[in-house]
Order: C-alpha cells, then structure tokens, then sequence
C-alpha cells in the first residue's frame, strides 16, 4: 500500500503513521523526522532548513521533494510505504504524481485548531531518537525518558505556541488546498482524531481496511 498521513500539526501523523508501518510492515518516511535528524547532524541540508522550521513555516518544495525521491527508490519502499508529512503543497503533490507515484489512499486526520492548541502544550520529544509522546494521552512509562532509547524527553522548539500558531496558519493556507487536490482524485479519506489515542487508530484502521 502506498499511503499518504496528513494532518494539521499535532494532529497525531507521527503516532499514526508508525501504527500503520508496523501493522502493514511498510516503512514510515516523516519529512519532518528527517529535516531534525540532519539539523541535529550539522550537515547542509539542516543549515538550510533549520530557520524554516524555527519559524513555522514551509522547507522550500525543491528541498523535501529530493528528499522524498531519494527516498521512495530505496529498495525498502518497493513493497509500499507511508509518507507522514508529504506532501505538504500542491507543487509537492504534482512532484509526487510526477515521479510516476501512485498513491492508494490519503488519510487525513481531524483535529479542530483549539485543540491543536491545547494538546500542542504537552506533546514531549526525544532528543536522541525522535520518538514522540504526550504527558496525557501517550506517556512514557517515566515521566520526561523515552521508552525507547532512555534519552531525555524535552519540548520540541517549533512546539512553542507562538510556533504552533505560524504552523497552523502555514498548514491552512498550504497544506489544506492538498487535501482538495487528493479529494478531485477520489483518494482522501478523513478520520477525526479522537481524545483517546486508541480510538483515532482503530478509526483509521477501520478506513484503511476499505481500501
Ligand atoms: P512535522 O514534524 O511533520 O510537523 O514537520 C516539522 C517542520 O518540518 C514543519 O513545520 C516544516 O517546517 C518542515 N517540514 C516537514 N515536512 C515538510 C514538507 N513536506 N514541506 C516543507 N516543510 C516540511
């Protein structure tokens, strides 16, 4: 299956798109994870998209969409994967339908903005791994260490409110006209995001088992 998440920030992509991945064992590839891996790297691609980031806006299309193709002609792909994060605007989509990438299914998560808001205040991050969590509804087995690699949990930088609000704006005025581009295709699916992390999965897997 070839697969797309979408949702505003916060949304639940990351949580979701990693219970795709092990349920249907394709591989997750999150623009997002990959930009703060190379941030935290030092390397060019970091150093180009670190003030994007910080600000809440947008990495210029040309960036993520080399990022994607280098990506998706890796042999881990060839059985399907889920991209979390891309495309984020219509110039990324036609990017991908370019590649000659045909895509089975677009879920969109629902998340009305307050609550983005809200929620936003308690999503914590692993500084070492990347895996993310929430103090209320996904929290690590000890407050503030990650399950996963025992690193310290912090909160993200662009997860600052005055961030949170850029990267909603940038998400309605860029990313939501995709969801549209998908829809005309007759490939949208949206699940509204639940409190309960559960139930936003089984709701999602519920809408992929139609595919
Ligand atoms: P995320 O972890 O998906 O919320 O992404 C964090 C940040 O990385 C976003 O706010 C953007 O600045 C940047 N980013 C991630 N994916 C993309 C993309 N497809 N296009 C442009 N910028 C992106």
């Amino acid at each position: 299956m070839n697969l797309i998440i979408m949702g505003a920030p916060g949304a639940g992509k990351g949580t979701q798109s990693e219970n795709i991945s092990a349920k249907f064992n394709i591989p997750a590839i999150s623009t997002g994870d990959i930009l703060r891996s190379a941030i935290k790297g030092g390397t060019e691609l970091g150093k180009q998209a670190q003030s994007y980031i910080d600000a809440g806006k947008l990495v210029p299309d040309a960036v993520v969409i080399d990022i994607i193709k280098e990506h998706l002609a890796t042999d881990a792909c060839k059985n399907g994967f889920i991209l979390d994060g891309f495309p984020r605007s219509i110039p990324q989509a036609e990017a991908l339908d370019a590649m000659g990438v045909q895509i089975d299914a677009v879920l969109s998560l629902e998340v009305p903005d307050e609550t983005i808001v809200t929620r936003m205040s308690g999503r914590r991050t692993c500084l070492k791994c990347g895996a993310s969590y929430h103090v209320l509804y996904k929290p690590s087995a000890t407050a503030d260490v990650c399950d996963k690699c025992g690193a310290e949990l912090v909160i993200r930088a662009d997860d600052k409110p005055e961030t949170v609000l850029n990267r909603l704006n940038t998400f309605h005025s860029q990313t939501e006209p995709v969801k549209s581009y998908y829809a005309a295709k007759g490939k949208l699916i949206c699940v509204e995001g639940q409190e309960e992390v559960a139930d936003t999965t089984k709701l999602v897997f519920e809408a992929l088992s139609k595919v």
